[in-house]
Formats: C-alpha cells, sequence, structure tokens
C-alpha cells in the first residue's frame, strides 16, 4: 500500500519562514537571501517526506504567504493596483498579501478570508472584469524541478480552478465567465508537467465539499471535461478534504480522474458513498484516514478496520491524510518538557508521516498483523491513556439548567441602565484590547519566563507598561480605554496557562496567515479556573484612570476553537467547561468595579460547519447558548461586549444577536461594509463597532478615509448603535503606525460628531 500526503508544514520547525520574511519585510535582508532560506526550507521538507518512505511527496505545497494567491499570481489574476505599482514580482506579490504604504504608492492588501473551517487564512483573489487568466508564473514548475534536480520525483499539487472561481470575488463578472480560460490554462499547466516528466498532478477542489447547486455542478464539469480529455500521460489526482463530497460523487467517478482524494474523517458521508456508489476499478482512491488537523495519535486498529471496509469496495487504496499537514506543528520531538505520557499521545505532521508508513505496512500484513508489536503498542497506547478528570466540574455542569443562559433584564433595558453610568458622548471611540507588542514588551515576558528577572520585576515593568497606554488612550482622546494586553502572549494559550486540564507546548506553531504563526494549547483533562486570571490587572488598570476600562477576555468558543481539543468528550461538553471557568471571571472583574468586559468570540464564525444544513443542529444551537453561560450572570450595568474577527457572519445574523452582548465590534474594513445593511435588514439589537481600518497592514487610514467610512455606516445603522474602533487588536502593529492610526480614527469621529 502507497502513502501520499496532500502537503507539509511550510513554516519551519522552528518558524525559520516567519523569520526570514520579516527580515525581508524590514529590509534587513536581500531577496536572495529569503530565497535561499525558503530553499532551504523545501529541500528540508522534501528530505523528511522522502526519508520517511513517503510514496506520494507533495510539492509545490510550499508558500511565501499563501497557496491561493500562488494561484493568483501564477494566472495574472493580478489586480491592477498592485501591477501598477511597478514593483518586481516579489514584492508585487508581498503587496497584494499585506498592502503597500511607500514610494511606489499606498494601497491595501487583498482580503483575508478563513480557509475553510480552519484557523489559517488565505487571500481573496479579485476578479476584474478585463482580467484575463493565462499562464505567466512558473512557481509550481520551478518547485518540481528543484526537487526532481535534488533527486525526489513530486507530485506537484496545485488549488483547483473550481475551488478558486468559487473563492474569489467578482465586480459584474461571476465565475462561469471565466470557466473556459481557466480551463484552458489548467491544461497548458499539465502539458508543462507532462514535458517535465511528472507522474501525478493532484488539484485540490475542497470547495467539494460544502453544498453545491445544480449550477456548480454544471460549473465544475464544464471546467474539467476540457482538462482531462487532454491531460496526457500525466495522472490526474483531484483531491477534497474537509468534508464529504455527497453533492458531486457521482459525477466524480464518472469522470476520467486517475485518482479521487476523499476525507474519511471529517466527511460524515465518505464511508456512505463509496459503499452505496462503489468505487471504479481503474481508479485509485486516496483515502484521508490519518486526521491532518488533530495533533493526537491515530488508533491504527480503527484505521486498518476502515482501510479493510473500503477494499471491499475499491482496487487501488492510497492511504493518505485528511487533508494538508500545514494545520498541525512540524514535530513533537522539539517538545522536550513534556510528560512521557502526554508526549507519546501525540502525533505532528513528522509523526503523521511514520504514522502512514507504519500503518501501510501493517495493512500489507494481513492476518500477521495481530502479531506485530507495532500494532500492539499502539494499542497498548490507546488503553492505557489517561486523562485528568475532575468530578467536582462533572457534577456543575450536570446541574445547568436553561435559566443560566438567559441574562436579566432584556438588552434594550440593560443598555439604558449602561448608559446612565457610563456616560459616553456619541460614537464612543475605542480599541479591540491589545496594543502593539513591541521588543520590551516581549522582552519582559520572555525575561521573566527563562528566571532572568524576579515575579516583582516583571510586574513591575508590565505596570509601567500600563500606564503608559493608558495614558496613551487619555491623550488621544479616546472614550473607553483597554489595559494593553501586555501580560498576555497569546489570547487562547494565556487563558490555557491559566486553566488546569491544559498542555502546553514550546515549539507547536501552527501557520495563521502570512508570517502570523499561532501555538494551540491542547486540552488534555477536564477544564477549570484554578485562580482569577485577569482580575488584578485589570483592576489596576481601571485604578489609572477615571474613564471607563474595558476588561478583556477570550469566549468558549474562541478558547475552544483554537485549542487543539480532545476527542474523548464532545465540543459541547469541552466549551462548557471553559464558560463555566469564563463565568467566574467575569463575575469576579465585576465584583472589582470594571465596568466593561469584552468576552472576545474572534473565532465563532470559523467553525460554522460548512453545510448550513448542519449550521445550527451541530453547532450554533450549543455555542450560542454557552457564550451567554459566561455572562447571564452580570448587573444590568454591567456592560458586556463581544468581539469577532473576519465576520463573515451576513447569514448568521440573528444568532449572533443571540448571543445576548450589548456591544459587539467587528471585522469590516477588508471585506466592505456589505455586513451593514444585513444588520439593518435582520433589526440587529446589539450596538456595533464596524471596524473603520484594517490593523492587518501597517498602512495609516487618513481622516478623511476614516470619516467617510463612518458616515458610510451611519447612513445604515442609527447612530445610537455605533461604536468606533479599529477591526482587531493592535498587537501585531507598531507603536508608530498605531498612534498616527488612532489620532486619525479620534479625530474623524470629532468631526463626524459636528455633523450629527
Ligand atoms: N482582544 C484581542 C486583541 O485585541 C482580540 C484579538 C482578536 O480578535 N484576534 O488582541
Ligand atoms: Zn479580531
Amino acid at each position: 500500500m502507497k502513502t501520499s500526503i496532500i502537503g507539509f508544514p511550510r513554516i519551519g520547525a522552528k518558524r525559520e519562514l516567519k523569520f526570514a520574511t520579516e527580515s525581508y519585510f524590514k529590509n534587513q535582508s536581500s531577496q536572495t537571501e529569503l530565497l535561499a532560506k525558503v530553499q532551504e526550507l523545501k529541500s528540508q521538507n522534501w528530505k523528511i517526506e522522502s526519508e520517511s518512505q513517503l510514496n506520494f511527496i507533495p510539492s509545490n505545497d510550499f508558500s511565501l504567504y499563501d497557496n491561493v494567491l500562488d494561484v493568483a499570481f501564477l494566472l495574472n489574476i493580478i489586480p491592477k493596483r498592485y501591477r501598477n505599482l511597478g514593483l518586481d514580482n516579489l514584492d508585487t506579490y508581498f503587496a497584494a498579501a499585506k498592502g503597500y504604504q511607500g514610494k511606489a504608492g499606498d494601497v491595501k492588501a487583498l482580503p483575508m478570508k478563513k480557509w475553510f473551517n480552519t484557523n489559517y487564512h488565505y487571500l481573496v483573489p479579485e476578479i476584474e472584469d478585463d482580467a484575463h487568466f493565462e499562464l505567466v508564473g512558473t512557481k509550481i514548475f520551478d518547485d518540481f524541478s528543484s526537487a526532481k534536480n535534488l533527486g525526489y520525483s513530486t507530485k506537484p499539487v496545485l488549488i483547483g480552478p473550481f475551488t478558486f472561481l468559487k473563492l474569489a470575488t467578482y465586480k459584474n463578472k461571476k465565475a462561469s465567465d471565466f470557466a473556459t480560460e481557466i480551463s484552458n490554462c489548467y491544461i497548458q499547466i499539465l502539458e508543462k508537467l507532462n514535458l517535465l516528466g511528472a507522474d501525478w498532478f493532484e488539484l485540490d477542489e475542497p470547495a467539494l465539499v460544502k453544498d453545491l447547486s445544480q449550477a456548480d455542478i454544471a460549473l465544475f464539469n464544464e471546467i474539467y471535461k476540457p482538462i482531462l480529455s487532454s491531460k496526457g500521460t500525466v495522472k490526474v489526482l483531484l483531491q477534497t478534504y474537509f468534508g464529504d463530497v455527497r453533492d458531486i460523487y457521482e459525477d466524480l467517478i464518472n469522470l476520467s480522474f486517475d485518482g479521487i482524494g476523499i476525507d474519511f474523517i471529517e466527511g460524515k458521508a465518505s464511508f456512505d458513498l463509496i459503499k452505496q456508489h462503489g468505487f471504479p476499478s481503474d481508479k485509485t482512491l486516496f483515502a484521508g484516514l490519518v486526521n491532518g488537523k488533530n495533533i493526537w495519535r491515530n488508533n491504527y486498529q480503527k484505521t486498518l478496520d476502515s482501510l479493510d471496509l473500503l477494499s471491499q469496495s475499491a482496487k487501488n487504496i492510497v492511504l493518505s491524510t485528511s487533508c494538508s499537514l500545514q494545520h498541525v506543528p512540524v514535530t513533537v520531538t522539539s517538545e522536550t518538557n513534556l510528560e512521557h505520557h502526554v508526549k507519546a499521545s501525540f502525533s505532528f505532521a513528522t509523526e503523521k508521516l511514520d504514522e502512514l508508513e507504519e500503518l501501510a505496512e501493517l495493512f500489507e500484513q494481513n492476518d500477521q498483523r495481530e502479531n506485530s508489536t507495532i500494532l500492539k503498542a499502539n494499542q497498548e497506547l490507546h488503553q492505557s491513556f489517561k486523562r485528568a478528570e475532575n468530578p467536582e466540574i462533572k457534577e456543575r455542569l450536570a446541574s445547568l439548567t436553561s435559566a443560566d443562559h438567559v441574562r436579566t433584564p432584556i438588552r434594550s433595558e440593560r443598555l439604558k441602565i449602561q448608559k446612565k453610568r457610563l456616560k459616553l458622548p456619541l460614537l464612543p471611540t475605542t480599541t479591540i484590547g491589545s496594543f502593539p507588542q513591541t521588543p520590551e514588551v516581549r522582552v519582559n515576558r520572555k525575561n521573566y519566563r527563562t528566571g532572568e528577572i524576579s515575579k516583582a520585576e516583571y510586574e513591575a515593568q508590565l505596570k509601567s507598561f500600563f500606564k503608559e497606554v493608558i495614558s496613551l488612550q487619555e491623550d488621544l482622546g479616546l472614550d473607553v480605554l483597554v489595559h494593553g494586553e501586555f501580560e498576555r502572549n497569546d489570547m487562547v494559550e494565556y487563558f490555557g496557562e491559566n486553566l488546569s486540564g491544559y498542555v502546553f507546548t514550546k515549539f507547536a506553531w501552527v501557520q495563521s496567515y502570512g508570517t502570523r504563526c499561532v501555538k494551540p494549547p491542547i486540552i488534555f483533562g477536564d477544564i477549570q479556573r484554578e485562580r482569577p486570571i485577569t482580575v488584578e490587572t485589570s483592576a489596576y488598570a481601571q485604578s489609572l484612570t477615571s474613564k471607563p476600562m474595558k476588561a478583556m477576555l477570550t469566549g468558549p468558543i474562541t478558547i475552544l476553537n483554537w485549542s487543539f481539543p480532545r476527542e474523548d468528550i464532545n465540543h459541547e461538553s469541552q466549551a462548557t467547561q471553559i464558560a463555566l471557568a469564563i463565568r467566574d471571571e467575569v463575575l469576579d472583574l465585576e465584583a472589582a468595579g470594571l465596568p466593561i468586559i469584552q468576552i472576545d468570540e474572534a473565532a465563532l464564525r470559523e467553525k460554522l460547519p460548512l453545510r448550513q444544513s448542519d449550521w445550527y443542529s451541530e453547532y450554533l444551537d450549543w455555542a450560542i447558548p454557552t457564550f451567554r453561560l459566561t455572562h447571564s450572570g452580570v448587573k444590568p450595568e454591567t456592560q458586556i461586549h463581544t468581539h469577532m474577527c473576519y465576520s463573515e457572519f451576513e447569514d448568521i445574523i440573528q444568532a449572533i444577536d443571540n448571543l445576548d452582548a450589548d456591544v459587539i465590534s467587528f471585522e469590516a474594513s477588508r471585506s466592505s461594509l456589505d455586513i451593514l445593511r444585513g444588520l439593518k435588514a435582520n433589526h440587529f439589537e446589539t450596538e456595533v463597532g464596524p471596524g473603520v481600518y484594517d490593523i492587518h497592514s501597517p498602512r495609516v487610514p487618513s481622516i478623511e478615509e476614516i470619516e467617510q467610512v463612518l458616515h458610510k455606516i451611519l447612513q445604515i445603522i442609527p447612530q445610537e448603535q455605533v461604536w468606533v474602533n479599529p477591526d482587531c487588536g493592535l498587537k501585531t502593529r507598531r507603536n508608530e503606525e498605531t498612534i498616527r492610526s488612532l489620532k486619525n480614527l479620534v479625530l474623524a469621529t470629532k468631526q463626524v460628531r459636528t455633523t450629527l
């Protein structure tokens, strides 16, 4: 049995890609140096893959920033505003990725969106009306050749034309207008790969796991029929992931693909599809049975049983992962501080390669499997697995009633009481919580962590940061202040570290977007708050100012979604355990005198099931009440805020209103202000702070620009309901641009207030 993966993490075991790219951005290294580092990382990955005996080694899974953007640049879908900067190819690419402000001009980045149900973000391709798909790039060929020169025969992978068109945005045209053009480009790519001597070509089409209309299916056929009829000797693998392909399975098996990649981990209907409709004997099934998203050791017996089952329907099977391994960290071996039994239960990207190899070998052994020491060791690992369980928490969970999820009085009553208490001007200005994590801020945390400075020294330093940022906000004239989050490395890890039941890693980074990586903590046992977490800090911050201070917490759904969850209990139970911990924290903050508490749910939208029919039954029906559990105990005069990132929540507006927060801030600047019309149409009651500028780019918005945005907002949303804020936390920015941006935000607001 052969083995395959869809992609490998590109950031490097120690985030080498991040550091190399950022150094280039800061003009501290040249393009040549950056590209040399990139080449080194690619070669390293191929080496690891080849040493693990992986049969289908991918190439072109690597990206300098994002694979979707790579396709756009490969196929000449580069909006004019970037091309017109007149920069070289690489800098044009980075301008589209993260915006550009300099000698050549001033342009915003392309919008970013979550990649399906993951915490990875891709850059949304923008297809202008006069755009033409044309094969102008060479990356996929260069990567293939460079691997070949190193002695690796690889399977080039590329995001497929259907998914690309589905993810793109258009002005007056639509996806189907570009079907022939894009089809022709992929034909040319195949021709070139033929010449270069590729065996297989993998086209990733995750968009197929979503609900598909008849028009979608027709479009898919229209694009793929010409491609498949001119494929030459290269075998074409259609790879899907993140779910099942129930709407198009029959079409897929009737088209002349040589291989079809199916996800049997997240694809609920995948086994049934194969059983019901069979799998053609002239095709290879790339069976995604090793979870590409979780970090737990594979249960070999279970996987072998699945393989046996699939073998009844499919003759040719290649064992694969359920999705690209870019969603898990690089290797467990970097983790030297974990207890042995904990470490033994983990499997990151590199270890998953070993699992594939062992499983393939075990499968071949048929009736000899029972005697295999590898299988026995794996069974023992799973049997001896002990989690820290806590009867107290179980009891608390069991005693919850529906009243625990309802805050009284109703929101309109509360808001009146809060208005009296807070005495804020119209269009109150605020920020989302974090201020720039300057080198000094990071060094302080690091020195404390490594024991270089004492707790007292660390805290004294923190206090001076809080003082500084609070007086900065007072000088800027912001209305609701924050403490800046200088004590936090990450909004989830920070809370995880203060909750029992979590396990932390040192290097288990996963790419979130571009050079930004996150290190999701791991839920290992039952979750409980050991002690108050933020109360002292928030109370101190409030003591420094007469303006209202907004305390900052991360919500249970986001903590869960940005952690690696357990698999032995469901997500709802894990989220409820976390919610109870946050609820205790909320009540302590209120008791300490904090008038406003923000409970961030940055990642709520992210785990919405990909199929609309599952949205409520599988997710929102428990996620919304779980959030409400965190704040239902507060007094009417305490104002509850929440915040969501990349809020494509047009279609779940009612559910968001049902979080029953008093105020919500969300990203709106990069994705235009379309969402506002939806809020109006749905009689959205929560007060709203649609982000008035994009913090994911160092670009400073002008006063006029922000004024314009505010006028647009006020045309749709009643002025009493509007807050003014950036679209997310400022931690990734530098002080320099932050101060200039916030100054403009306050001035623009003051200007607009005079017109009301
Ligand atoms: N309060 C957090 C911050 O400002 C929110 C971050 C986020 O939404 N991702 O950093
Ligand atoms: Zn955010």
